[in-house]
């Protein structure tokens, strides 16, 4: 693997150092297809209602109140339902499900979520959390980190224990003072948990890059907070995710912040209330300055899969010809060879590409690479 690299900030994008609400959206919109479509029953739903699976996911209700439709727009088919602002939740209570028992029990208590791949844990010595943000300007993660430490620490410690692990890991870059101090504060309380610094480089928490720097065998298990902080809802406290964190940045909004939204709000609710902009027009990228993805910000549905939102001024960004100054090859960390890409139209030439955007992020003309890989 190649030499991984310290991307430069640009000081005019400023991360948010707080937490902004936005928990009383009027509807919600939660993905389907036109199967689910077919069957779906106009009726009332409480907070936690089991709906339909979608792509194997078992798909929640985040708020109580009525369906009342759909919505068709580029970003897909939606499920439409009016909040009543009443948070009514299907949840009964832990019911056996103490925190006790299920620390006391657990291996015998997993069987009741047979939607967790349990077996990966077995036959393995260490646990791995890579609480690693690597997304620059982007501050999701560490607001969970900071957030949700205990909850975190409690689920690594219940699983190192129950599947007999010595040891469980938490990965953390140099500059995250936030995610460092939010755990080390219980660090006490955990003696088999410890933190592991790394430095700042990209695209380093990405699964593939990590376990080559640190050389961790093929097998390791690496999860991420937002994956134990899941967990722990639904075992320890047998809860649902109704919401999820969210970082609105760029240098086109004045002021950047971290949302705690309701799974299937819409962006646009978010932006009249919360958003001021500096300029009129922007580049709107979804989940990265790297990517480049992007879409109507007036459709965009916030899912869990979304972490970060950028509005860059678009002076920045205009495309050019590529000048074969070679950056793309030099810079890419698995040796994928993406100016062949551009400019031979090679796909094969990237079939070990990770998408972590380096390419694009630094290529002078502002290709958009990763279109070609
Ligand atoms: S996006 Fe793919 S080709 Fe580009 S630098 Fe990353 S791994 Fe290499
Ligand atoms: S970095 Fe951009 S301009 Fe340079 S060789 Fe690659 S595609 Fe061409």
């Amino acid at each position: 693997m190649k030499k991984l690299v310290t991307l430069a900030k640009d000081p005019l994008i400023k991360v948010s150092s707080r937490i902004t609400s936005f928990l009383e959206p009027e509807y919600i919109y939660l993905p389907i297809d036109e199967e689910i479509r077919q069957n779906i029953d106009y009726k009332k739903v409480k907070k936690g209602d089991l709906l339909y699976s979608w792509q194997g996911k078992k798909q929640y209700s985040p708020v109580s109140g009525k369906i009342v439709g759909f919505l068709q727009n580029s970003q897909g088919l939606f499920l439409k339902i009016q909040n009543d602002y009443r948070e009514e939740d299907s949840y009964n209570g832990v019911k056996e499900f103490t925190t006790m028992s299920i620390r006391t029990n657990f291996q015998s208590q997993i069987k009741n979520f047979p939607d967790f791949d349990w077996s990966k844990f077995k036959n393995q010595k260490t646990l791995i959390l890579n609480g690693i943000e690597d997304e620059p300007y982007a501050a999701t993660r560490t607001f969970l980190n900071k957030l949700k430490s205990q909850e975190i620490l409690e689920m690594l410690d219940l699983l190192r224990e129950t599947f007999q692990m010595n040891e469980v890991l938490l990965y953390l870059k140099e500059n995250d003072r936030e995610s460092i101090e939010a755990f080390s504060k219980y660090l006490g309380t955990y003696p088999k948990i410890s933190i592991q610094i790394l430095p700042d480089y990209y695209p380093i928490g990405h699964e593939v890059i990590l376990k080559s720097y640190l050389h961790l065998p093929e097998d390791s298990v690496l999860l991420r907070p937002e994956e134990v902080y899941e967990l722990y809802l639904n075992t320890i406290r047998d809860r649902k995710r109704d919401t999820i964190l969210l970082t609105i940045t760029g240098n086109a909004i004045e002021n950047p912040q971290v949302f705690e939204v309701k799974i299937g709000t819409s962006l646009k609710e978010i932006l009249k209330e919360h958003i001021h902009f500096k300029t009129a027009e922007y580049n709107f990228y979804i989940n990265g300055l790297m990517h480049r993805e992007t879409a109507d910000v007036k459709e965009v549905i916030l899912t869990p899969e979304i972490r970060v939102l950028y509005f860059m001024n678009p002076l920045h960004y205009k495309t050019k010809p590529c000048v074969h100054c070679g950056k793309c090859n030099e810079i890419c960390p698995l040796k994928c060879n993406p100016y062949l890409s551009v400019n031979k139209k090679q796909k094969e030439a990237s079939s070990k590409c990770i998408h972590c955007g380096l390419c694009t992020f630094i290529c002078p003309s502002y290709i958009d690479i990763e279109k070609f890989l």
